[in-house]
């Protein structure tokens, strides 16, 4: 086994994963950050506009006036928050055979986005990180815990072979519970290397319980797609809409402005919509039907200004298996809530932490969860320190 540099080995380089490691790199804590991907973000991902350069949300978009501590941290970093554009009429699609029905007064609760897109956020805590403390494309696989150490078991997507073992005092899960649960083995240890009079607390039913509570916490929007266009101008901007709609046709259930607008006067005019088929059936249909089935949808709605696109983006989250488990892709959506005070003790003796949203003690499942659970595991690792 490797032995690491490192003290902490975090596992998972979403949010959590790498506001952890910012956080530990201010606190002079050593880490080494473990991301399967070969790229940080997690749920938090965008892509390139072929016309600008600028990054479409295809992950998260939206932050809620009462979520401080995100706020807070856009701030720190130098970003800015721009309020979600919601001037106007939203339409309603009630069926196909109707003309959608343009409905005042329905703007939606204030909320907020990061200028520039969501993944500014990712990219602008990654550039205070030292880049040799983050591995990407390194997949851990098995933990192992002997008494005082954890070895953590890792492969690369380029060499499924070659398994790598890597040893750390610490342990930050920072990947979702379910995916936790599923593809990382953590039980032989208990069983194999530690005697119950060692740690009473700490056998195999304790395990089995912890890996149960995972497995029964979803992610939250992991079964999500979400369709994304490009237009040369906001068309229905000028028209005195907000871009906002309702559907019980679909494919798109809700849909929203995605527009950017610097400061220099750059800007990218954008709708984007969540897709409302379930993902079994999304299965049958091809990203190429989708995307045409979406194109359509808007036509119907906002008339032949919405055919005339640059450029569209689908990102089906279901088919991503780092995000989003079997049980997550055919059960209904639900909000995450895990309650973990009958494991925080061995949890603690352990030196195993849960940094995932899905683990925030409020907020799970949002950015701001990501934010708070991240902060408490820190917490405890800066006062395990003296
Ligand atoms: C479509 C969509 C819309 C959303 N909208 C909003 C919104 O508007 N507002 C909001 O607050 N939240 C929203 N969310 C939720 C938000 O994205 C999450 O709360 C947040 O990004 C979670 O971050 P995380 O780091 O906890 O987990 P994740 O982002 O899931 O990161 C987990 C990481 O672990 C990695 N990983 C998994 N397995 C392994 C392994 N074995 N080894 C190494 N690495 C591994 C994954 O590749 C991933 O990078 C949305 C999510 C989606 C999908």
């Amino acid at each position: 086994m490797k032995h690491s540099n490192a003290k902490v080995g975090i596992i998972g380089g979403g949010l959590a994963g790498i506001y952890t490691a910012y956080l530990l790199q201010k606190n002079g804590i050593s880490f080494q950050l473990l991301e399967a991907k070969p790229f940080l973000g997690g749920r938090i991902y965008g892509e390139v506009t072929q016309s600008d350069g600028y990054k479409v949300d295809l992950g998260p978009s939206w932050i809620f006036p009462h979520q401080h501590k995100i706020q807070q941290l856009v701030q720190t970093l130098g970003l800015k928050l721009v309020d979600q554009f919601n001037q106007g009429d939203a339409l309603f699609q009630r069926n196909a055979n109707e003309t959608p029905q343009q409905v005042s007064g329905q703007a939606p609760p204030p909320m907020y986005r990061i200028a520039g897109g969501t993944t500014q956020l990712i990219e602008t805590l990654a550039e205070r990180i030292p880049s040799k403390h983050i591995a990407l494309d390194t997949t851990v696989s098995k933990l192992e815990f002997d008494g005082e150490c954890w070895g953590a078991y890792t492969s690369s997507m380029q060499d499924q072979e070659c398994s790598r073992s890597l040893q750390f005092e610490h342990i930050v899960i920072a990947m979702p519970p379910r995916i936790a649960a599923d593809k990382l083995t953590l039980s032989s240890i208990f069983a194999s290397q530690l005697s119950p009079t060692d740690k009473p607390e700490i056998n195999a039913t304790s395990l089995e319980k912890l890996l149960h509570k995972f497995t029964s916490t979803p992610t939250w929007m992991s079964a999500q797609a979400k369709f994304v266009v490009i237009y040369k101008t906001p068309f229905w901007r000028e028209r005195g809409l907000s871009g906002q709609a309702f559907s019980h046709v679909g494919p798109m259930v809700e849909i929203h402005d995605a527009s950017h607008e610097d400061e220099s006067g750059k800007s990218v005019y954008a709708l984007f919509g969540f897709i409302g088929v379930p993902f079994p059936q999304r299965q049958q249909i091809s990203t190429e039907a989708m995307n045409k089935a979406c194109t359509a949808q808007l036509v119907a709605l906002y008339g032949k200004d919405a055919s005339e696109y640059l450029q569209t983006y689908i990102k089906d989250w279901g088919t991503d298996s780092l995000i989003t488990s079997v049980l997550d892709q055919t059960q209904a959506s639900s909000h995450p809530q895990i309650e973990l005070r009958s494991e925080e003790a061995w949890l603690s003796q352990v030196k195993l932490h849960l940094a995932t949203s899905e683990f925030a003690q409020s907020e799970a499942g949002y950015m701001e969860g990501a934010i708070i659970a991240a902060q408490n595991v820190v917490n405890q690792l800066v006062s395990d320190r003296f």
